[in-house]
């Protein structure tokens, strides 16, 4: 995937909310969203003033990229998870849903064993995971249900994966997750449901976009 290597918070101030993807940071004053709540670029200042209609287009183009954004997923790789969800029984926009947050990247994020998903993806991409006790490198991975996720054995010495309990320790995981601190590993109990992902999503807009 082309990844993004811009500016992070560029893409909550273009997005109007915060979108929290660097960590502990997003809950801090540092936060740019805190500090400069509008749009960036040379007239995002005036732009919070200006009454604009928004077009139905514009709402569903700015929910898909917010979506895409929170998850760190490319334009192709959004639309190949659309069309996955297109084809499997139920409602698409919950089975697209379902297929983000099956990623890998994801799961280490949710488990928290990582402060952002963008972290999470880092750590799979160096090889500190296990998934079923085999090395996974591949953030992409779709997880499925009885699959067991842990830090391996050689990692778990290192410096990040030390404090790793307490960083856990401060977070909460979904109910489709069980996860063992102490072991530093988690299982996946059930596939995620519609009320497991951020209720601010509007996946029916997503819909849309792509239905045109
Ligand atoms: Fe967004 Fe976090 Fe940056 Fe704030 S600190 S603008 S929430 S990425």
């Amino acid at each position: 995937m082309a990844k993004y290597s811009g500016p992070v918070c560029k893409l909550c101030r273009r997005e109007g909310e915060k979108l929290f993807l660097k960590g502990q940071r997003c809950y801090t004053q540092k936060c740019s969203f805190e500090r400069r709540g509008y749009p960036p670029g040379e007239h995002g200042r005036d732009a919070q003033f200006r009454r604009r209609r928004v077009s139905d287009y514009s709402r569903q183009l700015r929910e898909k990229q917010k979506t895409r954004r929170v998850y760190g997923v490319s334009e192709r790789q959004f639309r190949r998870y659309y069309r996955e969800a297109l084809k499997k029984r139920g409602l698409t926009g919950e089975n697209l849903l379902q297929l983000l947050e099956r990623r890998l990247d994801n799961v280490v994020y949710r488990l928290g064993f990582s402060e952002s998903r963008a972290e999470g993806r880092m750590l799979v991409t160096h090889g500190h995971f296990n998934v079923n006790g085999r090395r996974t490198d591949v953030p992409s991975m779709l997880v499925r249900e009885g699959d067991v996720i842990e830090v391996r054995e050689g990692s778990r010495t290192r410096p990040y994966f030390k404090d790793l309990k307490a960083l856990a320790e401060t977070r909460t995981a979904p109910a489709w997750l069980e996860r063992q601190i102490p072991k530093l590993s988690g299982r996946v109990v059930q596939l995620p449901e519609r009320t497991d992902v951020d209720a601010s999503i509007n996946e029916t807009l997503i819909i849309e976009y792509y239905s045109r």
